[in-house]
């Protein structure tokens, strides 16, 4: 069975509509697509995720494309919705308002002690500067707090798929900033891994760093997913595709997924 269930549209930051994402999901023989726009953050303070009012617009929306299309593509109705300690949660009583099908849950901003939130995603120099003023310059600290903040949202949250879930390594090809061969790395890999299986979630094997050019592995790394294999956690593949194009991104790679 062929399926992507993190993907993102208009809704949010993507290219493509829905129902362009729809059409090429079923040129490329997948049998279910899921829509997973990032969820609104706390007061809302930017603009390009759904907010607290377009999120029952979203929601309508693909619920009327499911409709339209079934039969020819199951399509289901998600959202990925951050997790940033002591501000929101990815959590099914916030979203109870569209009942949505699925819940993945990321992280993608750090809280430093000073209470700013630094980005994980965003640029290399964003994340530089984010560490050097807020982490003292210090990645191996902000790297913890990053693999912690994944630890308490498996453990204390409802909701279904942990997204990408070594994304402090996008930029760390192109602009290293720690080393992935250092054992306190493996230390937190290894205490993560087991905060996810006593969660019972499904985990990310998420190829949107492939498409988007800036490394050439999945989330989580083949050390990662090694350690996570061995302790028992189920995977779901997806391509986290902003893009009709990248809808099923190196998804060849893992078709024993
Ligand atoms: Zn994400
Ligand atoms: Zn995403």
């Amino acid at each position: 069975m062929k399926r992507n269930l993190h993907t993102h549209s208009t809704w949010c930051d993507g290219k493509n509509t829905p129902e362009e994402m729809i059409l090429s999901a079923i040129e490329k023989g997948f049998d279910t697509l899921g829509f997973s726009s990032h969820a609104m953050l706390p007061g809302d303070p930017f603009d390009w995720p759904l907010t607290s009012s377009r999120i029952v617009s979203y929601a309508a929306e693909i619920r009327a494309l499911a409709k339209k299309y079934a039969g020819k593509i199951e399509i289901l109705c998600g959202v990925e919705a951050d997790y940033i300690r002591g501000a929101c949660s990815p959590d099914r009583s916030v979203y109870s308002a569209i009942s949505p099908d699925y819940i993945i849950g990321s992280v993608h901003y750090i809280v430093a002690d000073d209470g700013e939130w630094v980005c994980v995603d965003e640029s290399p120099d964003s994340l530089r500067s984010g560490i050097d003023a807020h982490f003292h310059g210090d990645a191996r600290s902000f790297i913890c707090r990053y693999f912690e903040a994944q630890r308490e949202m498996a453990s204390t949250c409802k909701f279904d798929i942990i997204g990408h879930p070594d994304l402090c390594r996008k930029f760390n090809t192109k602009a290293p900033y720690f080393d992935e061969g250092a054992s306190w790395y493996r230390e937190q890999l290894e205490a993560t891994a087991e905060a996810f299986a006593k969660s019972g979630k499904t985990v990310e094997i998420n190829t949107g760093g492939i498409s988007r050019g800036w490394i050439d592995s999945a989330y989580p790394s083949d050390t990662f997913l090694a350690i996570l294999a061995d302790k028992g956690v189920p995977f779901i593949l997806s391509s986290d595709a902003h893009s009709a194009a990248s809808i099923d991104c190196a998804f060849e790679r893992f078709t024993q997924i």
